[in-house]
Order: structure tokens, then C-alpha cells, then sequence
């Protein structure tokens, strides 16, 4: 299969939406990450995401809708009163809240589950999307599993190419982490996974907001997440990647004695640091993770898909606070990392 790259014009936004409603896959631009788009009511179509991506079966996907009355049709029962104000506060936008599963949404969807994850982006051409195909639509990341999630048209076509019809190129991500996925179902809101909405805007509208433990940890090797996508080691680069956390000029320090003894070992090592830091690493191999943790967020996957390609073989990155927009970035690349955190 010929995959193409078209801007996103009413023409190619026409052709994308008759895709999906033939069942077909479709790379979509959202304000998160580029999403892998199929018909999410349709059991085949979302069996071909699994495919493309190489995904397990039992990891569920998010459902995304264009306005708020389509959610009717994919959860069962009323909207609780919290998630309605939060719809209100940060839809569209880069929030995904689970609800107890409507009928209509089959299985292969939710992994199995009997919940289902639902967001309204804020992308106008996954939203304009959305509306011309006339479905709800799932989309998971639009990176092969294990892969960095993609942030540029590229990113995804690097991973993609050959498997599906058509990516829609609006551009580079704003947010560039995926969406915060918040459990509705019990009574206090729970993050399961980090994202652009953070903790504190959500307690702000909702009172509180428990952050579930397994995000700042690796699992126990028995543990059933109640996010399935926490259990699989994501955005993994090739090169051993070591977080350090501390005084920035301590983890300066730190940072540039592992990476002359790396270098001394015949190594490609990499480092991984805040602009306004570069000059604290001399001459050494540096990328810059941006100016401060919202740019971070941006830049973090293209700067570990980055490393891979400079066949860096260490890779010691600087830490952000784990708060506000930080939570996300901590978890992407801790998990990256498998939590390998150095304190110094
Ligand atoms: P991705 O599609 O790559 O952005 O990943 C979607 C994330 O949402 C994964 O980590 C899933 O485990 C999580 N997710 C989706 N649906 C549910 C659900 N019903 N319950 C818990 N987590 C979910
Ligand atoms: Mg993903």
C-alpha cells in the first residue's frame, strides 16, 4: 500500500472521512500527538488499528467525538455532574475522561473492557474530520508499539508507511504528550495517565484529583494496572536512558562525568538538557529538551526518536518538577528511562 502525506484541505479532509467510514485507517493531526483514526463502532476497522500498530489486544483505545451530544451514544448512563463541568472547563482539548461503556462500542475497542475512554480534541482538522466522516473516532497514538509517539507528519510516516492510506499533515503537535486519560467512574476523579490537562487545573474545577500510583513507578511484575497501557514499557530509545534529578548544577556535574566515562569507553553518549543549560555541558554532544517544562513537553519525543537516530548508545537527560505540565513529562520519560532515576 502507497501511504500519502496531503495537507489538510477540504479535499483531503473528504477523502480521509471516506476512509474511515469505509473502514479504512487514516494518520490524523491532533493538539496531542498524531492519532491512527479508524470508525471506532467498527469491530474490523479497529481490529486494523491493532495491526498497523502492532498493538496488544487487551490496550484500549480512546474514542474521540466532535461534539458533545455524540457521547450519548458510547457511554451507558448519565454524564456525572464533575465530568460535565470538566467537559465544560478543557473540552476540546487534551482531556479524556472514562466512562462505564455504552453497548454500541464493541469490545475490541476498549481492550475488553467494560469502560470507555472518550475525548473531544481541539485540532480543527481532526474535529472538521470527525464531523465529514459522521463517526466517532479511535485513535491511539500513531506510533508502532514501543515507538515514540509521533509529533510531525514525518514521525508518523516513518512509522507507518506502507500500512495505511493516508496521513493528514497539519503540522508539528502544540501539546506533543497525549492526553490526560481521568477515571471517571469512582468517586473522586483519578489520573491514570499524565497529560496537557494537569492536576491542579483539575482539582481546581472538581475539588480534587487523585493521581493513580503507577504513574512515577515501574509495575511489580503480578501488578494489573487499571490503565492496561501502563503495563507496556512505550517510547523506549535504543541507548540506555538514565534520568538525573537534583540542583541543576549538581546534575551538571553528574551528567558530564558519566558521559566522559561513557565516552571513555568507546560509547555514543547523549545528552539531554534544558536550553538555558547547554552551556554547563562545554562541547559535548547535547539536545536540547527546549525552555522550560511546557516546552519539554513538546520536543521530548522528537528528541528520543532523535537519539536513535544518532545511534547514541547513553543517553543522561535532565528532570523537570513532576507538577502541572512537569507530571507528563516526568512519566514519558521515566518510563522511557524504565524509571532508572539518578538523585544526586
Ligand atoms: P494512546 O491511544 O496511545 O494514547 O493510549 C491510550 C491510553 O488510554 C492507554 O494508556 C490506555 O491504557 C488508556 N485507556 C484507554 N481506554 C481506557 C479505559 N477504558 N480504561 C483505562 N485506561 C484506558
Ligand atoms: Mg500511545
Amino acid at each position: 500500500m502507497i501511504t500519502r502525506v496531503m495537507k489538510p484541505d477540504a479535499a483531503a479532509i473528504e477523502e480521509a472521512a471516506s476512509h474511515i467510514r469505509e473502514g479504512r485507517l487514516v494518520g490524523i493531526p491532533t493538539e496531542t500527538v498524531y492519532g491512527l483514526g479508524a470508525d471506532a463502532l467498527n469491530p474490523d476497522a479497529v481490529r486494523a488499528i491493532f495491526e498497523a500498530k502492532g498493538r496488544p489486544g487487551d490496550n484500549p483505545l480512546i474514542v474521540h467525538i466532535a461534539r458533545m451530544e455524540e457521547i450519548a451514544d458510547l457511554i451507558s448512563g448519565e454524564i456525572p455532574p464533575a465530568a460535565r463541568r470538566l467537559a465544560q472547563a478543557f473540552w476540546p482539548g487534551p482531556l479524556t475522561m472514562i466512562f462505564p461503556r455504552g453497548e454500541r462500542v464493541p469490545l475490541r475497542t476498549t481492550g475488553g473492557l467494560e469502560t470507555v475512554a472518550v475525548r473531544m480534541p481541539a485540532h480543527p482538522v481532526a474535529r472538521t474530520l470527525i464531523e465529514r466522516s459522521g463517526r466517532p473516532i479511535a485513535a491511539p497514538s500513531g506510533n508502532r508499539s514501543g515507538r515514540p509517539s509521533p509529533t510531525t507528519a514525518a514521525h508518523m510516516l516513518q512509522d507507518m508507511d506502507g500500512r495505511i492510506p493516508l496521513i493528514l499533515d497539519g503540522g508539528p503537535c502544540e501539546v506533543g504528550v497525549e492526553s490526560t486519560v481521568l477515571d471517571m467512574t469512582g468517586p473522586v476523579p483519578r489520573i491514570l495517565r499524565p497529560g496537557g490537562v494537569t492536576r491542579e487545573q483539575i482539582a481546581a474545577v472538581c475539588g480534587a484529583c487523585e493521581v493513580d500510583s503507577a504513574v512515577m513507578r515501574p509495575l511489580r511484575e503480578d501488578e494489573r494496572p487499571r490503565s492496561p497501557g501502563m503495563k507496556y514499557r512505550h517510547y523506549a530509545p535504543a541507548g540506555a536512558l538514565t534520568i538525573y534529578r537534583g540542583a541543576r548544577m549538581r546534575v551538571a556535574e553528574a551528567i558530564c562525568a558519566a558521559y566522559d566515562a561513557a565516552l571513555s569507553e568507546g560509547k555514543r553518549p547523549l545528552i539531554l538538557a534544558l536550553e538555558g543549560n547547554r552551556p554547563l555541558y562545554g562541547g559535548r554532544n547535547c539536545e536540547s529538551l527546549g525552555a522550560d517544562a511546557r516546552a519539554m513537553a513538546q520536543t521530548v519525543f522528537s528528541a528520543l526518536r532523535d537519539a536513535d537516530e544518532k545511534r547514541a548508545d547513553v543517553i543522561f537527560s535532565e528532570s523537570v518538577e513532576a507538577e502541572g505540565i512537569g507530571l507528563a513529562v516526568m512519566n514519558r520519560l521515566g518510563r522511557a528511562a524504565a524509571f532508572h532515576i539518578e538523585e544526586v
